[in-house]
Formats: structure tokens, C-alpha cells, sequence
């Protein structure tokens, strides 16, 4: 039996995450759960899955969650995250929190040496280099949930890194991928949260119609498995049946498929090494797809894209500053305030005036990550 610390579980990783530990009651029971301030959304996820631990965001959801159920441990905040993906009764920890938010909870359950199966991509973009620096000094394995490092990682299976030619991430295009830069310049917010084959939360949505989400990716894999950005390539692939491939330098080329759907990466971090049966989940119907294409990343169509390839390649605290800078221009984004092209434009602006620290430590990185966030809500103010 694995007990699950859950992080995020009312967002759609975590409710996807509880649809698998629900298929396999002998195998998985959940230790505890963290989320934001949805105490609705929450509720009857509690009654159903009883954990031991849970976390809210703040004070004030904690009292309006005490008024609708009696539980005695309700954490909040930073510190509660921490509590419960460490504690002593936790094997793994599932972090699908959105956002950096979620960085010194994997680093305290890395320390903790519990298995960490990580969707929270804006950790390892942040401090890619601390938290897998602690993943080696305490022998931790991160098990990608993310459906492309899920693939790679498969595609990998142990083999030997020096033996790797590239790496190939696909991208779906999101839901804007058909149209020009100048259709992009009216697209509301209705318009971006309309992905063409996957459903998700909204930031990623934004992300994956900015082409930002697959930047994230490069960042992602560039740490998960140590390879130099020169090596990673993006192609576009409309279909979202590749998942993403692996080419060994003898030219073969190991590509996972599956149906886009969440729950087989989550699942796969959960079993890992094994397998286990999915009967929620639809069997991939190639005769149905008949077609699969590819195309070239275009960069100039694409701005984040080559952004976020050039933080990566500058390193330090640059790729803190483009996660930051986006992770606020996309609320901004959200709540109608800026139009989708002035995301890129901010983000530009603030990896432009910062001056890259070689090497951050975390207390570095949460200051440059909230000095990033002030300075981009700043040109509204
Ligand atoms: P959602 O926005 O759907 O969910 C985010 C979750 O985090 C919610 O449970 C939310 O709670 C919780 N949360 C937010 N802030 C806090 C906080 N301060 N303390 C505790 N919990 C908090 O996001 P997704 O599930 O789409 O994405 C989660 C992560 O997984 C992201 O890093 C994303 O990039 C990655 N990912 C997602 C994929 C997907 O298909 N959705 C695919 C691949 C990666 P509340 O509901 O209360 O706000
Ligand atoms: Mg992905």
C-alpha cells in the first residue's frame, strides 16, 4: 500500500490523480491533501477519501472549511505543504500545485526521501538545479507526470544518457495554432481556454496557446534528464498521439503513444516500475486517427518558445524570472486586464532588466520570484 500526499488535488492533475487512486483501493489510500481556497470543490473529496492531513491555502479558508466539515488537522499555507508532504506516513507525494508555489515542498519531501511524482513544472523551470542536486544527494527518483517527460522517461528506461542523440518533445499547437500573429492581436480569454485535445487547468491552457507550456517543457527536461538544450528539439504534432520520442545515436528512435488523456502519465508515476490496468481510460484507436503529422516549430511565431530556450541556455536565475514573469502576466491575462500578445511582451521585459545571478540559492530565487511578479503587476499600477 502507497499513502499519497496530494498537492493540488482540486485542480485537474489532482482530480485526475484521485480518479486513479480510487480504481486501485489495495494499492493507493490518501495520506493527506492540499489545495487552494475551492472548499465546494473540496468538500466531498474529504468525505469520500477521508485523508489524515489536509491544506488550505489560509486562515480564512480553513474557518469557512471547519464550518462545512469536523476534521482535526487543517494546515495552511507554505509551512502546512511542507508538513504534510514530509511527514512520516507519506511514501509519495504527487506535487500538482500550480505554480512556484509548490518548489520548497518538493525539496523538503526530496530531503524526507519520499518518491515524488511531480506534474508542478514550475518547480524543476524555477530551481531546476536545487531540486535535482537534492534528488541525487538523498537518492531520489522524480517520476514525471507531465505527458511528454512521462513519455521520454518510458522511451528511456535506464538507459544509458551518453548514448542519447535528442530528444524530441511534441507540441499540439494549443488552441490558437492555426492562427497568424496578427489573428492573434483580439483573441479574448474564452478564445485561449478552448485547447483543441486536452483538457486542463487554465494557467497551462494559456501556456499551451502561448506555446509557453512547451518552453516550461524544454526547461522540465533539460533537468529531469540531464541533457543539453542543444539536444532538445520541438516539433509540432497536431494529434497528440507521440508523447514525445527519444533518438539514440545509432539513429533509432523510441517514441511513446497513448489517447491524450492524463490519467495514463499519472498512473504510470504511481505503479512505476509496474503497470496496472486503466479501465477509465479509452485504448488508443489508430484506425480512428489513420494520420499523424508533423511540422517545423516555427521561433517567430512562437516568441515564448524561444524565450524560454534562451533562459534555459543563460541558466542561473533567468529561467526563475521567465516562470514568474509569465505565471503573473497569465493571471493578468485571466482577469482581462492585458491582451494574449502583451504576455510575451512582458515577459521579454522582465528577463530583459534583470541581471542574472549565477547559481541562486532557494531564499535567492523566492526573492527574484517575487520582486519578477511585483514588477511585471507593476506596469498596470
Ligand atoms: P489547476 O489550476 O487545475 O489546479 C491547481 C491546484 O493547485 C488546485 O487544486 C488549486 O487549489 C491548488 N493550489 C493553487 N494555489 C495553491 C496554494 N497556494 N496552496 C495549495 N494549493 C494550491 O492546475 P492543473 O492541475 O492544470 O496543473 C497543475 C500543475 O500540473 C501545473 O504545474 C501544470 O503545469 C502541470 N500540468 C498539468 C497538466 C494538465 O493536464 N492539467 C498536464 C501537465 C502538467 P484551488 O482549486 O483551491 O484553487
Ligand atoms: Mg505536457
Amino acid at each position: 500500500m502507497k499513502h499519497i500526499s496530494l498537492l493540488g488535488a482540486t485542480g485537474s492533475i489532482g482530480i485526475q490523480t484521485l480518479d486513479v487512486i480510487r480504481l486501485h483501493p489495495e494499492q493507493f489510500s490518501l495520506y493527506s491533501m492540499a489545495f487552494g481556497r475551492n472548499v465546494e470543490k473540496a468538500v466531498p473529496l474529504i468525505q469520500e477519501f477521508k485523508p489524515a492531513v489536509i491544506v488550505v491555502q489560509d486562515e480564512d479558508t480553513k474557518q469557512r472549511l471547519s464550518r462545512e466539515i469536523d476534521h482535526s488537522r487543517i494546515l495552511t499555507g507554505g509551512e502546512g505543504l511542507i508538513e504534510a508532504a514530509s511527514a512520516d506516513d507519506v511514501d509519495v507525494v504527487v506535487n500538482a500545485v500550480m505554480g512556484s508555489i509548490g518548489l520548497p515542498a518538493t525539496l523538503k519531501a526530496i530531503q524526507a526521501r519520499k518518491q515524488i511524482a511531480i506534474a508542478n513544472k514550475e518547480t524543476l523551470v524555477t530551481a531546476g538545479h536545487l531540486v535535482m542536486a537534492e534528488a541525487r544527494k538523498y537518492g531520489v527518483e522524480l517520476l514525471p507526470v507531465d505527458s511528454e517527460h512521462s513519455a521520454i522517461f518510458q522511451a528511456l528506461n535506464g538507459e544509458n544518457r551518453k548514448e542519447i542523440e535528442k530528444l524530441i518533445i511534441t507540441a499540439s499547437g494549443g488552441s490558437f495554432r492555426d492562427k497568424s500573429r496578427d489573428e492573434l492581436k483580439g483573441v479574448t480569454v474564452e478564445d485561449a481556454l478552448n485547447h483543441p485535445n486536452w483538457s486542463m487547468g487554465a494557467k497551462i491552457t494559456i501556456d499551451s496557446a502561448s506555446m509557453m507550456n512547451k518552453g516550461l517543457e524544454v526547461i522540465e527536461a533539460h533537468w529531469l534528464f540531464q541533457v543539453p538544450y542543444e539536444q532538445i528539439h520541438v516539433i509540432l504534432h497536431r494529434e497528440s498521439v507521440i508523447h514525445s520520442m527519444v533518438e539514440y545515436v545509432d539513429r533509432n528512435v523510441i517514441a511513446q503513444l497513448g489517447t491524450p488523456d492524463m490519467k495514463v502519465p499519472i498512473q504510470y508515476a504511481l505503479t512505476y516500475p509496474s503497470r496496472m490496468d486503466l479501465p477509465i481510460t479509452k485504448h488508443l484507436n489508430l484506425e480512428e486517427i489513420a494520420t499523424l503529422n508533423f511540422e517545423k516549430m516555427d521561433m517567430d511565431r512562437f516568441p515564448c518558445l524561444r524565450m524560454a530556450y534562451e533562459a534555459g541556455r543563460a541558466g542561473g536565475s533567468m529561467p526563475a524570472v521567465l516562470n514568474a514573469a509569465n505565471e503573473e502576466a497569465v493571471q493578468m491575462f485571466l482577469e482581462g486586464r492585458i491582451s494574449f500578445l502583451e504576455i510575451e511582451s512582458y515577459i521579454e521585459e522582465a528577463l530583459e532588466r534583470h541581471d542574472k545571478i549565477h547559481n541562486p540559492d532557494l531564499s535567492t530565487i523566492i526573492s527574484i520570484d517575487e520582486e519578477t511578479r511585483k514588477r511585471v503587476r507593476f506596469h498596470l499600477n
